[in-house]
């Protein structure tokens, strides 16, 4: 084959900020649509899972018939990226969620949600990303979960650098699978976003 392969990304779109995630992808140049039933699931290369709310998400996700769908997908190697909510979807154990909440899992790690408190319940700071030359980001908190606990598989690429937070982990990678706590759809920083798209790529090869 010639030329970059044509890649198809999705933003599941069951509830939470699927508009911005489209948009940055397209800024990167990929075709990016929106997926909500199984046979879209089937229809992509890689899938983001947006920011939002992870309980509501999980409940839409059973409704709609794709938990198993993307579950099964991203065992057999689909690239995914989710902020926020969306790295609590991709966690395999979820601390303060609600008995009944649900996620796809891959990433073996143990998130808590609203981790940062009630007082700093939405906050922004500078994280620097290992593998995203060009500075820090400017990361956008909103009711962020953290990372208690990371398996082997699981490389560490940011964390909180200061405050009563410092050291906290709030971006992952496991394989193909992509999570920050924050939001870069928010900030107009396509960094995040192209760092996935090169990761999808790497797996479309
Ligand atoms: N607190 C939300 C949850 O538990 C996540 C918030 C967000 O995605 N901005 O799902």
């Amino acid at each position: 084959m010639t030329g970059p392969v044509d890649l198809v990304i999705g933003v599941l779109a069951l509830q939470g900020d699927v508009r911005e995630h489209l948009r940055v992808l397209a800024e990167c140049g990929v075709t990016a649509r929106p997926v909500r039933r199984p046979t879209e699931v089937d229809g992509v290369d890689a899938l983001v899972i947006p920011g939002g709310e992870s309980t509501t998400m999980s409940r839409l996700a059973v409704e709609f018939g794709v938990l198993e769908p993307i579950r099964s997908r991203l065992k057999a190697g689909m690239p995914a990226y989710g902020s926020c909510a969306g790295m609590i979807m991709l966690a395999t154990e979820i601390l303060d969620g609600r008995p009944d909440q649900e996620s796809f899992g891959g990433i073996e790690m143990t998130v808590r949600r609203n981790a940062f408190g009630r007082q700093v319940d939405s906050f922004e700071a500078p994280v620097q990303l290992d593998g995203v030359p060009g500075g820090p980001l400017h990361a956008v908190f909103i009711r962020a979960p953290w990372v208690e606990r990371v398996g082997p598989e699981v490389e560490v690429l940011g964390q909180v650098e200061d405050g009563a937070a410092a050291g906290r982990i709030v971006a992952v990678r496991q394989g193909n699978l992509l999570a920050t706590a924050f939001h870069p759809e928010l900030t107009g920083d396509t960094r995040v976003h192209r760092l996935f798209v090169e990761i999808a790529r790497g797996a479309a090869d």
